[in-house]
């Protein structure tokens, strides 16, 4: 499988939006879109997403006529695309107005993408990630960071503009590359991987070593570094494996598999309370008698650890998973 269809696979990544990049110069088309019936607005409020649904959710997706109560549509909504014959935007309702749950209908409210995640389908996965990407992108750069003068949204929202006539910086949406790596080693012929845990996580749970590339480090760079900072251990190879759009708030996971050149832990910065090295079996023994979670199915972090685990002889690590955790993501059969 080459990358492009590995990352396919990832939670949060759309295989069906056109960006449309070429029309957001064209601000009058982009104006007609937003008022157009058959246009679908994706409201966010204080970063959550309009979601309807018990076991399994969809989005509330809005018209312009259900926002007509809020300044700005057309100057702050940002084109996200096309998906089939219908426009997308994007819309960040005043995090002021603390009765926006109320207006739309029962059983629909405002969630958090990556607690709910599981129980979305794909392809909103995606959408409702992009749209809560942007807009926070937007709320944090309302000013110029040259001059401190207030910005305005443009190019269908994918710049803002300096106000300042001897200014006029635009800036473009950033987002934020973290890595991520499973590292794994061979003793005795048996494979074992490195997984730690953060403190404020919930009890059990651990995952593969992740951190945020630094300025003037290659990602691989930043792989060592992140392990050899929170393990002490000593990375050799590094491969890349997939990435994820990971908007909370901003980042992009870069995916890496990578192998140890040594195994004695030292949990050396603190980020960590606890790591360690399992095999297939003592990940499937931990998860059994409940002292071991592993990841989201939605994250790249699982997929890494699923991807290495289901080349053993153990079978598939998500036919081990304890029931009662909620749907999940089959990622095998999309
Ligand atoms: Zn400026």
């Amino acid at each position: 499988m080459d990358h492009f269809s590995r990352s396919s696979l990832n939670f949060f990544v759309s295989r069906s939006v056109d960006r449309m990049t070429t029309r957001r110069p064209d601000a009058e088309w982009i104006r007609e879109r937003i008022r157009d019936r058959r246009t679908r607005i994706v409201p966010v409020w204080r970063s959550r997403n309009l979601l309807t649904g018990e076991d399994a959710l969809k989005p509330v997706l809005l018209s312009a006529a259900d926002l007509e109560d809020y300044p700005g549509l057309e100057r702050s909504a940002v084109l996200l695309g096309q998906r089939e014959d219908t426009v997308y935007f994007a819309f960040e309702l005043p995090a002021e107005f603390e009765d926006v749950p109320l207006r739309y209908g029962r059983g629909a409210d405002f969630r958090e993408l990556r607690e709910v995640g599981p129980l979305l389908g794909s392809e909103d996965g995606a959408l409702l990630a992009y749209a809560r990407g942007i807009t926070h992108w937007h709320r944090r750069n309302r000013f110029c960071g040259d001059c401190g003068s207030p910005t305005q949204s443009d190019d269908g929202g994918h710049t803002r503009v300096c106000t300042n006539e001897l200014c006029q910086r635009k800036h473009f949406p950033r987002t934020d590359p973290a890595i991520i790596v499973l590292v794994t080693r061979t003793e005795d012929d048996e494979q074992l991987c490195l997984l730690g845990r953060q403190p404020t996580w919930p009890e059990g749970m651990h995952s593969a070593i992740a951190g945020f590339v630094e300025p003037g480090e290659s990602l691989e760079q930043a792989v060592v570094r992140e392990v050899r900072e929170e393990t002490d251990i000593t990375v050799g190879r590094v491969h890349y494996h997939s990435s994820q759009p990971w908007p909370f708030p901003s980042s992009i996971m870069l995916g890496f598999t990578a192998e140890a050149a040594s195994s004695a832990i030292t949990l050396s910065d603190g980020e960590l309370q606890h790591a360690g090295w399992y095999t297939r079996g003592e990940i499937m023994q931990s998860l059994a008698n409940g002292s071991l979670r592993v990841p989201r199915r939605v994250s790249i972090a699982y997929r890494l650890l699923e991807d290495w685990f289901d080349t053993g002889s153990q079978g598939r690590l998500a036919d081990h998973l304890p029931p009662g955790i909620g749907p999940h993501i089959k990622y095998r059969d999309r």
